[in-house]
């Protein structure tokens, strides 16, 4: 059997929608954008929904509107992709890490007031592999020393922190669409806030700072005159990338329950070997579980996770790693970034990520946990 790492969920109503978009023959932002940023602001319950080409621009624009300048501080986790950090380069501005939590990744709270300084502006929690961060600790913190917080989500569509959904808890939370994600679109992001300011700003900086509604002016009610308010981007949305959003959102709950089902399965099926780790999920949050991550305890096994990974590949089992830390990137190495996490290099040594995505046949499931689970026992110490 072979079974990739992910497989994205694609039907006909997919197509359909796309279809529809061509045949209206309007293709870029436009008719389908608009009503993909209402559907998502109804689904999310944020004031307001602006779509953009890819969450690494949403995050960009969200630190824009919160007005970062060169040589200020942000703090973000290690173990996250590296889009999180490299916006803050855009600034000329710091990522100043903090280190994940062994058990379930997310950024420690405990950790965050020893690396604030005066020049810290924001922290950007990253709700890993769909596990909200702990927002109360960290808007607490964010409270007492003034800061912003953004919100990465790009693995958090849907995910409830508290009985609340992640995209109405910080200032701006910022989702992405990219085709391995929960929702995907190919590439895109979305960005809620309920900062009516902020959102009108962003929509702004997002089609080159133009003045707003930019793409009516070929529609009936437009007219040709526009004004250009901002140095801005040209990360809009497409009608296209919309298309697909509006079929993927339509079946988002269900989408998250066959991931659920997976999880549920594969932590049942692994509880009991002392060889495997489990990923914790809070009792009082619940995860989209975009990712499942698994980690090996090297103690009670004869193999490297890296073995483990290409035994699991000879097999036919696709998997990936969630994340290489960033302070092991040579470009961070080169700012001067040290390895002294102690607990991301725990979870880099140990950790996989296994697949999970709606469609996934019992019969594949079945097949990944019974090889997971004879790579252990071919391979006890
Ligand atoms: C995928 C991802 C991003 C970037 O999303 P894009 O839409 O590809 O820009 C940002 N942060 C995390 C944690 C991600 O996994």
């Amino acid at each position: 059997m072979q079974i990739p790492f992910h497989r994205p969920y694609i039907t006909e109503d997919e197509i359909n929608e796309v279809v529809d978009s061509l045949k209206k023959g309007w293709i870029t932002m436009g008719y389908k954008t608009v009503e993909f940023e209402n559907r998502f602001k109804e689904y999310i319950g944020s004031k307001n929904a602006v779509a953009v080409n890819s969450c690494t621009a949403g995050l960009h624009l969200a630190l824009r509107a919160i007005g970062l300048k060169e040589g200020d501080e942000v703090i973000v986790p290690t173990i996250t992709f590296v889009a999180t950090a490299e916006v803050v380069n855009y600034f000329k501005a710091k990522p100043v890490l903090v280190d994940v939590e062994k058990d379930t990744h997310l950024i420690d709270a405990s950790k965050i007031e020893e690396k604030i300084t005066p020049k810290t502006k924001a922290i950007i929690p990253v709700h890993y592999s769909g596990q909200p961060a702990d927002m109360d600790e960290i808007l607490e913190i964010a409270k007492k020393y003034n800061l912003f917080v953004i919100e990465d989500a790009a693995h958090s569509l849907p995910a409830w922190y508290k009985g609340r959904i992640v995209g109405i808890i910080g200032d701006i939370t910022a989702f992405s669409f990219y085709a391995t994600k929960t929702l995907a679109t190919g590439e895109g992001g979305m960005i809620t806030t309920d900062n009516d300011e902020w959102a009108e700003k962003i929509r702004i900086l997002r089609l080159h700072g133009i003045s707003k509604d930019a793409w009516k002016r070929y529609s009936k009610e437009g007219s040709w005159e526009y004004d250009v308010l901002d140095n801005g981007y040209k990360y809009n949305m497409t009608d296209i990338n919309a298309a697909l959003g509006l079929a993927q959102l339509k079946k988002l709950h269900w989408m998250w329950e066959e991931r659920v089902r997976i999880a549920d399965a594969y932590n049942h099926a692994f509880k009991e070997y002392e060889e495997l780790i489990p990923y914790i999920v809070k009792s009082d949050r619940v995860s989209s579980w975009h990712l499942y991550p698994l980690k090996l305890n090297l103690e009670a096994l004869k193999i490297s996770r890296n073995q483990f990974i290409e035994e699991l590949k000879s097999r036919g089992i696709g998997t990936s790693i969630h994340f290489i830390p960033l302070y092991r990137f040579s470009y961070y190495k080169d700012q001067g970034y040290d390895k002294n996490y102690p607990n991301s290099e725990w979870i880099f040594e140990k950790v996989l990520s296994l697949p999970i995505f709606p469609g996934m046949t019992q019969q594949e499931v079945n097949y990944i946990i019974e090889n997971v689970i004879d790579i252990v026992n071919k391979n006890k110490r």
